[in-house]
């Protein structure tokens, strides 16, 4: 009795069971996997003709021809596997150009040999007392050996040649089935009465479903890659736009710094002033823009932290009160209602310029959207184990929003109403950069809306309470209304350092309007000469971003010095909200956005030189 039947049935059920597995998910369409696809059809078929071939020899005597085309076809479907594995070898361990080659070559072998097979002689052993004892032997099966023998050598050469892929995770377990492959083709030559070689082809089929093949696991991979791959181009684009911004803002603070200090102009026609007014409004929004871009894209690839300090929420709130009234104007018929509960602790500590942003938001769109009546800005809070929670209410008259847009609403770029909207400008960005503003301080907005009625947005957001007032940094608060243009004497000198012409004389002609002398260098190191040799300055503005020596970087050089105690200022179109208090804790007094806004440098004139 031969043993080998039992292995021939095992195969086929383990055959028949894979395919029904593999081909009942969802697959791939790499080369690979549609070669793995074929490697199970090949081993099937294989499966089939074993058995057959078998039954066949019962019918030996009477139908010859028969057993002679299964035995051959067997011989073939044997080679073309080993064939494949080849194939699939050379696919995990090549690039393209080089496999498509080889893949040729192979091709053109596999074509060759299984003519041969098909044409050359066979011989069969078959035993008459033992239905299922039979073997193949002669010619065919001799070339068949010959040719295998070669596939896989080769193949174990081609993973050799690149065996710094070895971390590659296939490639481990296909150098072992084919040296497994190379040991049962040896043993087969050795006894060929035992038929082991489609039992362990579909050992090997079988193994390589669980290792490499199996489609969740590819399907991982391949998510994994191309989670990598639009990581890589997400990051490439937050480079490019936060590039962007920065180059967009060199000459934005040229046209805003000029016409800034062109409608101060005494003697410039009324005319000339309201077009200067109107360069200034389209720069304003021009900024805007490039801000809200920046901060979306920083957000989006988890590079936008929360800076928390102390603050007090009043002046925020006062503020926003301002701006907001600002931007309502008088144009229309629009009432400004405003209630802030007096009981909230006069000290938080959190990021109140990330506070600012969205309830600046809430409150711009407010404006915005609404033609007539009121907006109501409501702050309450709730207090409980040293955590208020701010309760922040925008409440408007305005067109509001359809209830099957509200979802939309947070979308980035998304406008609804488009066509009623046309005239009012916007990007679309605001509310997406504040949904993502309140999740990453872990607060909560909520939108109500009736179309045609008007809108409330809410939003809640948890900040710590401080009960020790000297702990309050009064840079994180901000100062409206009290920073009048200073008159300051000549006496006083401003050191620029900046690498860009135009900034410095943007920067120049702002600074001498206080009366001031300005001097001006276009390097870290110029600075450094220049202070070292004596020159004394009440205030530096300093770029930060200059080539071959940074702001950062020559301030810490200054600081060498102990005697260096005049007060710097960055000054830097690095301009996304939490520069600041970077620019603080590298050791700058303060901090100056470009495009240089009059109010800002008023209140660092004020803070730095005004000492009446
Ligand atoms: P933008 O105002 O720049 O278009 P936003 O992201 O701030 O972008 O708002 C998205 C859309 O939501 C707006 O285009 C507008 O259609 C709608 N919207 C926002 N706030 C209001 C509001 N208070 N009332 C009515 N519609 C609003």
């Amino acid at each position: 009795m031969n043993y080998s039947i039992y292995f021939s049935f095992l195969s086929f059920f383990y055959i028949v069971l894979l395919i029904i597995v593999f081909f009942s998910k969802n697959r791939l369409n790499t080369l690979e996997n549609k070669i793995y696809r074929l490697l199970i059809i090949i081993c099937f078929t294989g499966s089939i003709l074993e058995v057959s071939q078998m039954a066949t020899c019962l019918i030996m005597d009477s139908l010859p021809w028969i057993n002679d085309f299964v035995a051959h076809l067997f011989l073939v479907n044997i080679f073309t596997w080993i064939a494949l594995l080849f194939a699939y070898t050379v696919v995990v361990s090549f690039k393209k150009e080089t496999y498509k080659k080889i893949l040729t070559v192979i091709s053109f072998v596999w074509l060759v040999g299984s003519v041969c097979l098909i044409i050359l002689p066979i011989e069969f052993f078959f035993n008459p007392g033992d239905l299922f004892y039979s073997y193949t032997y002669g010619p065919a099966v001799g070339a068949l050996k010959v040719l295998c023998i070669l596939f896989l050598m080769f193949s174990i050469i081609c993973m050799l040649m690149r065996i710094k892929q070895l971390r590659s995770k296939k490639y481990v377990p296909i150098l072992v089935y084919t040296v497994l492959f190379l040991i049962t083709g040896i043993i087969q030559i050795l006894e060929p009465t035992l038929v082991l070689m489609q039992t362990v082809q579909t050992f090997v089929t079988f193994l390589m479903y669980f290792t490499i093949e199996n489609p969740d696991l590819k399907m991982i991979e391949e998510l994994n890659f191309a989670r990598d791959q639009a990581d890589k181009a997400n990051n490439a684009k937050t480079e490019f736009l936060s590039n962007m911004s920065h180059e967009i803002r060199t000459p934005l603070n040229a046209i805003t710094g000029f016409s800034q200090a062109l409608s101060e102009e005494e003697d410039l026609p009324a005319s000339a002033k309201e077009d200067v007014k109107d360069i200034l409004m389209a720069s304003d929004s021009l900024l805007e823009i490039v801000n809200g871009i920046l901060d979306i894209s920083k957000i989006e690839a988890n590079k936008l932290e929360i800076v928390n300090t102390y603050y007090n929420p009043y002046k925020v709130f006062n503020e926003l009160v301002v701006l907001t009234k600002a931007r309502l104007g008088t144009e229309k018929p629009i009432e400004l209602r405003v209630s802030i509960d007096q009981t909230i602790p006069r000290t938080l500590y959190g990021d109140y310029a990330r506070l600012k942003q969205i309830i600046l938001n809430i409150l711009t769109n407010a404006v915005k959207y609404t033609n007539e009546g009121y907006i109501e800005f409501k702050v309450s809070h709730l207090q409980k184990d040293g955590i208020c929670r701010l309760i922040i209410s925008v409440e408007d008259t305005g067109i509001g929003i359809k209830r099957d847009k509200i979802d939309k609403l947070f979308n980035k770029f998304e406008r609804l109403d488009e066509e009623r909207n046309i005239t009012i400008e916007g990007t679309g960005l605001g509310l997406a950069i504040t949904k993502r503003l309140v999740q990453l301080m872990q607060g909560e907005l909520v939108v109500q809306s009736l179309y045609g009625k008007g809108s409330k947005f809410t939003v809640s957001i948890d900040q710590r309470i401080v009960t020790d007032p000297v702990k309050i940094d009064d840079t994180g608060t901000l100062r409206v209304n009290t920073n009048e243009k200073p008159h300051l004497n000549a006496a006083k000198k401003i050191l620029v350092v900046d690498d860009n012409k135009l900034n410095i004389k943007v920067a120049t002609r702002l600074l001498e309007d206080y009366g001031v002398t300005v001097d001006s260098v276009m390097s870290g190191i110029d600075c450094l000469e220049k202070i070292t040799a004596g020159n004394h300055y009440d205030l530096v503005l300093m770029d930060d971003m200059m080539p071959k020596m940074t702001g950062t970087q020559t301030l810490a050089k200054l600081k060498e010095n102990p005697n260096y105690k005049t007060p710097t200022v960055a000054l830097t179109a690095n301009a996304i909200a939490g520069m600041k208090e970077q620019y603080l804790k590298a050791g700058f007094d303060d901090y100056l956005a470009k495009p240089i806004e009059r109010k800002e440098l008023d209140r660092i004139m004020n803070k730095y030189l005004n000492n009446d």
